[in-house]
């Protein structure tokens, strides 16, 4: 057989398909190898025992066995036994071939084996053929899925590397976010800061108040940009979560829109929320809808010249234990134009045919984003020079759990005399964060000690004893948080606690922190109220505040009509001490005054410290004179 056994050759450097025939029987092999040899690009491969087979799997690729059963020395069920065991030939089909007179006893124990298939002697061409290229079908469809998987394995090899190199920019990208946000808020907490603190001294005259409330105001609005920028690049990071949390709904709404008058009041337009069978307490995440209603509202006071913003909020049953809440904020400002509604949801989309309200265009993306994480689509509906309505709807879990609520605390108006001389050490490398924090806690009567890095913090807690540490993150040498660990490891049980301040506002610094000891966390521009609180926890101190009465009435608007006659009803003593304080510009005087009115004239007392904070000296000397 020359010419089989070139083409043999040449077969086994092809895919072809390998039948491995297995008979003691020579005449019965021949007649196989001539029948099958009909079949296109299949190659036959002989033995003439059990054995010889075994031998043969494992020096070829087999892709089907014809397997005789009845053979001397090892039979054809000890031979598929052996090829079941083994995991090179496991997979290999097996075609029984047994006389007709056994098949019944023989297919019964061939099954039991594991065995997939079986022909009856004497055999018929065409059924064997036809079987035979069943499994050459099935074969070749194997084969391509191997050539799928192989290249989709590759397509993930390389989609990994792809990822991890998106994963190594995106980390650059958090940490250029970490310094720039430090940079940029580093300077902002001196502004803000100082606009403050000046604010409140007695010297300075209305011009000059004017001015700086225009500082303090520019410096928020550039506070509240750099946060739009931040949070919309850590949504695109992908490090924004959803946590929902018990939420009652109709604070944060109250909260919301107390947040939003002052604004709309001075647009002159009307605020107000239309809440309809709302739950009491629902799981959400409260944070990120009150950000939504604040663009929102925010947006159509903005967008608005006259008229009113309707916040409408209502809630339906949805399945059970789950509520559907429509929420929709309506306007009746400039509208938009409909080729421009499509446009406004993407980043840094502005539409400038008005002068006012310069924004980063990145407000609406923000919310849309929120909203989507949420599960809630936001929409649009707008008529130009009519107003529009955005709506969005959220489908969410009721609570159980009572929700806490945080007492409103009034502003800080001083310190009891026993709670003076507490020592505190401000370690900051920046001379103007020092300053800052100094003239803001020593006029309260705190005993302050300052230090310029870790170092000196080190040597200034062992000389100064002090009973609480404000320490700055990032200090060149030894840094805040290494500082901290010193301090602790020196002096364990008796170290005070630790507040640590930082500009950086990434979420993981300040899980980082307080992993590694610190008691505390502020985030510069450090927000008075947040010290405060952080003082007060920290040190087991209270302030001394303005009365909660001048709180509880913050959400009351009084008219102006309505204000002059009031304070016509304040006896002459104190509209003349209001006036003088007032005049010297003395906030804390006036907030001692306001205490004592409280109660008398609840709404009056909290419009005018509303007024203080607002730095509208003039417009109450005026009120006050009236
Ligand atoms: P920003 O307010 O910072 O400009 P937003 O993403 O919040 O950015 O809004 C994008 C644009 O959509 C706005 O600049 C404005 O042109 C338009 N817009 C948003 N809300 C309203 C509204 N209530 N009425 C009219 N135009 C609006």
């Amino acid at each position: 057989m020359p010419r089989f056994t070139v083409f043999m050759g040449l077969l086994a450097m092809t895919d072809d398909f390998v039948i491995l025939v297995v008979d003691d029987n020579a005449n019965n092999r021949f007649a196989l190898r001539v029948l099958l040899s009909r079949l296109p690009e299949t190659e036959v491969i002989e033995a003439a025992a059990g054995e010889e087979a075994l031998m043969h799997t494992v020096t070829r690729d087999i892709h089907l066995i014809l397997l005789d059963i009845q053979m001397p020395g090892m039979d054809g069920f000890e031979t598929a036994r052996h090829l079941l065991m083994t995991e090179r030939t496991r997979n290999i089909p097996i075609i029984f071939l047994t006389a007709v007179f056994k098949a019944k006893e023989f297919i019964e124990r061939g099954f039991a084996i594991g065995a997939v298939d079986y022909l009856t002697k004497p055999l018929e061409d065409n059924l064997l053929l036809s079987r035979v290229r069943f499994y050459q079908v099935l074969h070749a469809r194997e084969n391509r899925l191997a050539d799928v998987v192989r290249q989709l394995r590759r397509q993930e090899r390389s989609l990994s590397i792809a990822l991890s190199q998106a994963e190594a920019a995106n980390r650059t990208k958090s940490i250029f976010l970490a310094n720039m946000s430090h940079e940029l808020r580093t300077p902002l907490n001196a502004i803000i800061g100082f606009s403050e603190v000046v604010a409140r001294s007695a010297t300075i005259g209305p011009e000059d108040r004017k001015n700086l409330e225009i500082i303090y105001r520019s410096g928020n609005h550039l506070l509240a940009l750099i946060n739009e920028i931040l949070d919309f690049s850590k949504i695109e990071a992908g490090r924004v979560e959803v946590v929902d949390e018990a939420t009652d709904l109709g604070l944060l709404l109250d909260e919301v829109i107390k947040l939003l008058l002052p604004r709309a009041e001075q647009a002159g337009l009307t605020l107000l929320a239309q809440v309809e069978t709302i739950p009491a307490v629902v799981r959400v995440d409260a944070t990120k809808l009150r950000q939504v209603l604040l663009n929102l509202l925010g947006n159509a006071i903005k967008f608005t010249r006259q008229g009113s913003v309707v916040l409408e909020v209502r809630g339906d049953p949805a399945t059970e234990g789950a509520v559907r809440i429509e929420f929709a904020v309506r306007d009746t400002g400039i509208g938009i134009a409909l080729a421009d509604q499509r446009r406004i949801f993407e980043p840094f989309t502005q539409i400038v045919t008005h002068a006012i309200g310069a924004g980063t265009g990145l407000g609406l993306a923000i919310t849309q984003r929120y909203l989507s994480m949420m599960g809630a689509e936001l929409t649009v509906e707008s008529t130009l020079g009519e107003g529009s309505v955005f709506r969005f709807t959220l489908v969410a879990q009721l609570a159980t759990e009572a929700v806490e609520v945080p007492a409103s605390k009034g502003a800080v108006i001083g310190l009891a005399e026993a709670d003076r001389g507490k020592r505190i050490l401000i370690v900051d490398d920046d001379p103007d964060a020092r300053r800052l924090l100094v003239q803001i806690l020593a006029p309260l009567g705190f005993a302050l000690a300052e230090a310029v890095d870790g170092m000196d913090a080190i040597a200034r807690t062992a000389s100064f004893c002090p009973q609480l540490i404000l320490m700055d993150w990032r200090m060149p040498e030894l840094d805040g948080l290494a500082a901290m660990q010193q301090i602790r490891a020196e002096q364990g049980e008796k170290a005070p606690p630790i507040l640590m301040c930082t500009a950086n506002v990434l979420g993981e610094q300040r899980s980082e922190a307080i992993a590694a000891g610190s008691s505390g966390f502020l985030v510069k521009p450090v927000r008075r109220d947040e010290l405060f609180a952080a003082l007060e926890e920290q040190l087991g101190l209270c302030f001394q505040r303005e009365s909660t009465e001048q709180q509880k009435a913050a959400a009351v608007v009084i008219s102006p009509t309505d204000l002059v006659a009031e304070i016509a009803t304040l006896s002459d003593e104190i509209r003349d001490a209001l006036r003088k304080a007032a005049e010297e510009l003395n906030t804390s005087e006036v907030g001692a005054l306001l205490a004592r009115v409280a109660d008398d004239h609840p709404h009056l007392a909290r419009h005018i410290a509303a007024m203080l904070e607002e730095f509208q000296f003039e417009e109450l000397i005026a009120l006050l004179h009236a």
